[in-house]
Order: structure tokens, then sequence, then C-alpha cells
């Protein structure tokens, strides 16, 4: 039984990250296409979507391939494997939402692009980073699906350093750019739990 969790959490994990691509693919794709005019690539934001990516798949995904660190494996149960299953399903929810509702507007890194406009519908009229809680959601379930301290850990701990790294800049940013109509939106959100932080 126990063996046979783990299997599977590692396999609904893959099929987790290759829906994860399938959504975000079109529009990286149709946001080459607008014109940034404000902002672009910092050091910091490297550090922090490297770290992001090595934490929620190519650690996760090299540990999937290898069972690599086989020292910090640990039981699965069909319990953890569905509630990580739920909390995934849901990332990837919010994640498809939230680029839905961005459209153009969106970029991997912190930039402004031409005729930015305020997004503030859907997910964004809850919270103004939705995307940054599906990242956390998307951690919270990679630690339930695989059964390993650091495999399952390192999802959380990349989403922290990207968080950390970005959202006051980010934020700043917003505000120097939309002024008083991010202020105000500001008021009325919380940044990635609604009505708690
Ligand atoms: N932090 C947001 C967006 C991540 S994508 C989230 O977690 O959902 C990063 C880009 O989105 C930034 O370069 C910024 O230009 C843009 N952005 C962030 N919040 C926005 C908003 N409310 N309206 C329009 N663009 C936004």
């Amino acid at each position: 039984m126990t063996i046979a969790a783990a299997s599977l959490g590692e396999i609904i994990w893959v099929i987790g990250i290759v829906a994860w691509y399938v959504i975000r693919y079109p529009f990286e794709r149709r946001a080459r296409r607008a014109r940034i005019v404000a902002g672009g690539r910092s050091r910091s934001d490297t550090v922090g979507l490297v770290s992001a990516l090595l934490g929620l798949a190519i650690l996760p995904g090299f540990y999937v391939a290898t069972g690599i660190p086989a020292a910090a494996d640990h039981s699965a149960s069909a319990w953890s494997v569905a509630l990580g299953t739920i909390i995934f399903c849901s990332a990837l929810w919010i994640f498809r939402r939230s680029h839905k509702e961005l459209g153009r507007n969106w970029s991997i890194t912190l930039e402004i692009r031409d005729r930015h406009q305020l997004v503030s519908a859907g997910p964004y009229a809850l919270v103004r980073h939705p995307m940054y809680t599906s990242f956390l959601l998307m951690g919270l379930g990679q630690l339930f699906l695989l059964p390993n301290w650091v495999a399952g850990v390192s999802g959380l701990i990349g989403f922290a350093v990207l968080f950390l790294l970005r959202v006051d800049k980010e934020e700043r940013m917003m505000l120097e750019n939309l002024g008083p109509q991010y202020r105000a939106y500001m008021e009325r959100t919380k940044r990635i739990f609604p009505y708690l932080y």
C-alpha cells in the first residue's frame, strides 16, 4: 500500500507539472508580442526565478527520476496523496484563472508593458498576487505528494525565496507606474491570502 501510494503521488506530481506548462505556454507566446516600457530583469529577480524553478521543478523532478536522496524518504499514505492532489489541482485552477485575467499584462519578471492596465477582477479582486498564491499551493501539494523530505519541502523554499525577493519590489513598481489607482487597489486587497495577508 505505501509503495503504491508513493508511486501514485509521484505520477500525479508529474502530470501536475506537465499541466502547469500546458497552461502557461500560450501566455508565454502571447506576452512576447506586447512591448515592455518599464522594468526588466534584475539580478535578485533572476535568483528568485532560479530558486522557484529548482525547488518546484528540477529538484523534485530529479527525485522522481532517480530516487535520490533516498536517505530522506519517508512513508507515503493514501491520505497524503489525496490531500496533495486536491491542493495541487486548486493551485492549477488558480494559476489558470490568474493567467486568463492578467492576459497581456503578464511577464515572467517585473515589467510594465505598453498600455499596461490594472487588473482587479477575478482572483485579483481578492488578492494582489494570486499567481504567487498558486505557487505556494503547488509547493504545499508537492510536500504531500512526494514521500521525501528534501524533494517534498524544496518547492515551498523555492516559492519563499521568489516571493520574498519580489513582492515589495513588484508593488513599488506598480505604484510608480499606476499611482493612485494601485494605491486604492492595495487598500481593498490582501497579498496572497484573502482577508488575512
Ligand atoms: N504578482 C502577480 C502577477 C505575477 S506576473 C500575481 O501573483 O498574480 C508579474 C507581472 O504582473 C508584473 O511584471 C506586473 O507588471 C504584472 N502585474 C502584477 N499585478 C498586476 C495587476 N494587478 N494588474 C496588472 N498587472 C499586474
